[in-house]
């Protein structure tokens, strides 16, 4: 009795692992991700592709993604947030800083060359993961992330562009872009005039 419990038992987690391994062929981890971007929740994209929901949730642990959902509230909870600095007090700190090169085009310049090679930078640390087989050094990553926001944001100040309408804007082209989900057709039959007109408003 002991031993047929066990073996069905047994069955069921090999049918659940197989349920899994179908629902990764379903989804890619770039289609996760991006659905995750544009605020879907589990249950959203569990009844798009059709996939469980608990197996949406493994997937994004698995792959480190996080969601609108308990994993974000997880992750968010262990975060040590500096409740004193947001974007707009960030960018106020981060022009003390910044050199004046004398007229716009030398500051903005400046800021766009930066942003560049500190992407080049952040590039540099996974190179070192991807081609030389060293571990992924997360401090540096981060690093070169905050070195590109730096420029993006100075310039961000210098243009007096407002970042978080910015935010929202990019989420508004990209959801015109890709009404339901990323899909190559929609990426490469983009309606560019009607991007415009969002990027424009
Ligand atoms: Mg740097």
């Amino acid at each position: 009795m002991i031993i047929a419990v066990l073996v069905n038992v047994d069955k069921m987690k090999r049918k659940q692992k197989t349920f899994y391994e179908d629902a990764k062929k379903t989804i890619s981890q770039l289609q996760l991700s991006q659905e995750i971007e544009l605020g879907k929740t589990f249950e959203d994209i569990s009844k798009i592709y059709g996939i469980k929901s608990k197996f949406i949730s493994k997937m994004c642990a698995e792959k480190n993604i996080l969601a609108n959902s308990h994993h974000k509230k997880i992750f968010l909870n262990n975060m040590e947030f500096n409740r004193n600095m947001n974007i707009y007090k960030y960018i106020e700190k981060a022009s003390r800083n910044c050199p004046d090169l004398g007229g716009d085009l030398n500051n903005q310049l400046h800021m766009a060359i930066g942003a560049s090679t500190e992407a080049n930078e952040l590039l540099d640390a996974y190179k070192k993961w991807f081609a030389y087989g060293k571990p992924l050094d997360k401090i540096n990553v981060s690093e070169e992330i905050f070195d590109c926001f730096w420029y993006l944001l100075n310039l961000c100040r210098m243009l007096e562009i407002d970042p978080e309408k910015g935010m929202d804007t990019n989420i508004a082209k990209l959801q015109a872009r890709y009404p339901e989900k990323f899909t190559e057709y929609y990426a490469n039959n983009r309606d560019l005039e009607k991007e415009r007109k969002i990027l424009e408003e």
